[in-house]
């Protein structure tokens, strides 16, 4: 099987599989990230619009009903909730109704303008999370669509309005953004939550991203299930009802405050981020919940999100406060061993299931060796220890990133 087809499957738990009607006048559109659409007198009004949806959302939406969208809102700034508005604006124009209006939080701006910033960046990190291959950015690169609809409106904390029966309260959140909003409709006991809940463990420790926020995250699912929603839609993920929904929200608080407390506690304890990756373990009964399973947010890049934003980068050991480059240091162990026996020992603890340990071996020899043909071996076996790894990793971001890694070392020994 090829590293493509390998790459991200998302599992059943982040993609809902069928469209439902919530109630007569509310109905969820399945995808893998979710669109939640209310019939109101004065118009629709549509929830989330990810990329790639837009004929999808807007044939289902034709089939049940001719009536003008008068209102887009995004949960948050993301890809796979609000990269499409464009079609549904255009499809508004094509019937002469008005423009829709679009809501989100008042810092999507900036988080717009960081990505428009950082364009090659956002885009080269969503290549490897993805499982898109591996390519250096020329610093050309786009991420956000030019044609990206910004929002029309904006509020701080929450905001509320009616349209027809119906009354939609928008209520800000940090969590996996700073910019996130989760939608209540009191008469239908119905809440849109976005990425509050993705059908994995809370992604709050991305490698790649920017700091994310566990105790606020935690308040507000909380704050949620003390609604009784009857219905649940999450960000990603099937429709959750009545007591299923509460469940969910509360599993996913105690989860993140479980988190928080114990990175805490042990950096009052005077532990460093080695020793807390390895001594933190999920509290059992939610360990095993299938909505909670590490494949896309994982404990171990939780804790590592919880710790940046307690701590600093110092790791504990004043030998690295101002390390020397590691192929420095690589090439100076080369010095009192030979390369083939180290990639020797390398192979033998592949075959003793010891393949991470197995990769920092190989490390050394990539780094220190002084012959390229000993490089390239290495890079080679490198490659092949990734794909080995990352077989047997459940969390598709760091299988995506494992799969990278190996066709970067492939490429790399290609040029030695
Ligand atoms: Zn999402």
């Amino acid at each position: 099987m090829s590293r493509l087809d390998r790459r991200t499957v998302f599992a059943d738990t982040m993609t809902a599989r069928q469209s439902e009607d919530l109630t007569p006048d509310v109905f969820m559109i399945a995808g893998f990230g979710n669109t939640t659409v209310a019939v109101t007198e004065e118009g629709l009004v549509v929830v989330d619009v990810p990329a790639g949806s837009s004929e999808k959302i807007l044939e289902t939406i034709r089939q049940k009903t001719d009536a003008p969208i008068t209102t887009i809102i995004y949960t948050h700034i993301h890809g796979d909730h609000a990269f499409t508005a464009r079609d549904l604006v255009e499809d508004a124009r094509k019937r002469g109704h008005r423009k829709p209006v679009v809501i989100a939080q008042h810092r999507t701006l900036a988080h717009l303008a960081r990505y428009r910033e950082m364009q090659p960046y956002n885009w080269y990190i969503n290549q490897i999370q993805a499982g898109r291959g591996f390519m250096r950015p020329t610093g050309q690169e786009k991420f956000i669509p030019d044609d990206i609809v910004y929002p029309d409106v904006t509020y701080t904390d929450s905001m509320s309005s009616k349209l027809g029966d119906l009354t939609f309260e928008l209520h800000h959140y940090l969590g996996e953004t700073e910019d996130g909003t989760w939608v209540w409709i009191p008469e239908r006991k119905t809440a849109i939550v976005g990425d509050l809940l993705e059908g994995s463990c809370p992604n709050i420790g991305n490698p790649f991203k920017v700091q994310r926020y566990e105790v606020e995250w935690a308040e507000t699912l909380e704050a949620i299930a003390g609604k009784n929603p009857e219905f649940l839609v999450p960000g990603h993920g099937p429709l959750r009802i009545g007591n299923k929904a509460t469940e969910w929200c509360l599993d996913n608080a105690r989860y993140l405050r479980f988190f928080h407390r114990e990175v805490v506690r042990l950096l009052n304890e005077g532990y460093w981020i080695e020793d807390i990756l390895h001594m933190v373990q999920p509290p059992e009964d939610l360990a095993g919940k299938r909505f909670l399973s590490g494949i896309y947010g994982c404990p171990a890049f939780m804790i590592h999100g919880i710790h940046r934003r307690y701590a600093g980068w110092f790791n504990g050991n004043a030998s690295e406060l101002f390390p020397s480059r590691s192929t420095v240091i690589a090439s100076e162990m080369m010095k009192f061993t030979d390369p083939e026996s180290v990639l020797k020992r390398a192979l033998q603890l592949k075959v003793e299931g010891e393949v991470q340990l197995a990769l920092h071996l190989v490390d050394f020899v990539i780094k220190g060796a002084a012959q390229k043909e000993q490089q390239k071996a290495a890079l080679l076996l490198k490659a092949d220890l990734l794909d080995a790894r990352s077989a047997s990793e459940v969390n598709q971001i760091a299988r995506n990133i494992m799969l990278a890694g190996a066709e970067e070392a492939e490429q790399m020994a290609k040029t030695l």
